[in-house]
């Protein structure tokens, strides 16, 4: 009888240890030895038989939580790391909408082809992320009366400085909507690339060459003279389109 009570003891201690799953197993190895016998050597072999069971069952269940303890926490890693993508790509797209607001807004006036750029990008950034908040926010950038460098640049100081250069393009697409780019356009535009160059240490300015930069070059193609596209540092042939890239070398200040 002692020996049940033991095993008893032992089973109660091994099936509280190892918690819900191993009660029904040593339980029943219990159970089995108090009613065959109460022989101490059956009820050896039975808790010795519900032990292994046990301990097994123990380190199945252990595996599986820790499984379902690394699962749960790989599944919050991933979801934070999402909403991090989602946060950024918000962030990037706010930069990008007041990159295109501040050059658009940079001679005073919104042109209406400017303002159906900046409603169409507006539309699309808002589409791809509808929510309240996103909505706000471009609202107040679109609202801000007097977008200078100093406003934009508390939209773009965070972002990746080399997704804020791949937005250069834009921004003299938007300085062109109407038609015609405005000295303070293109003033804006500097500022951005001088910006982005301090930043990074590369040279953002390096394409660039003053509007006032003289290319006297003839097309190799048909001999006429290339023009200068401005902000970039290509020359065009304006008859058969042929076109070379620049260094600031070919390139001499034209006196005024
Ligand atoms: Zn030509």
């Amino acid at each position: 009888m002692l020996g049940t009570i033991l095993a008893v003891a032992v089973a109660t201690k091994v099936a509280t240890k190892v918690g819900k799953a191993a009660v029904g197993a040593a339980g029943a190895a219990v159970a089995t030895g108090a009613v065959v016998a109460g022989a101490a050597a059956v009820a050896g072999v039975a808790t010795a038989a519900g032990t292994a069971i046990a301990n097994k069952q123990r380190s199945k269940n252990l595996g599986s939580a820790d499984y379902a303890v690394s699962s749960e926490n790989a599944r919050r890693e991933a979801e934070v790391m999402r909403q991090r993508d989602i946060n950024n790509t918000i962030k990037q797209l706010y930069a990008k909408f007041a990159i295109c607001y501040y050059i658009a807004l940079s001679d005073g006036v919104l042109a209406a082809e400017e303002k159906a750029e900046l409603d169409r990008l507006c539309v699309e950034i808002y589409n791809r992320f509808p929510n309240p908040g996103v909505k706000s926010e471009l609202l107040k950038i679109y609202n801000t009366p007097n977008m200078n460098f100093i406003v934009l640049e508390r939209y773009i100081r965070d972002v990746d400085h080399t997704v804020i250069a791949s937005f250069l393009t834009l921004a003299d697409e938007t300085a062109a909507l109407d038609g015609n780019t405005t000295d303070a356009e293109k003033q804006s535009i500097y500022k951005l690339r001088k910006y982005l160059t301090d930043k990074t240490g590369y040279d953002y300015l390096g394409n660039y060459l003053h509007l006032d930069t003289d290319v006297n070059m003839q097309c190799q193609g048909c001999g006429s003279s290339m023009k200068l596209i401005p902000y970039d540092n290509k020359a065009v042939c304006p008859y058969c389109g042929h076109f070379i890239y620049l260094k600031p070398r070919d390139c001499s200040r034209r006196v005024r």
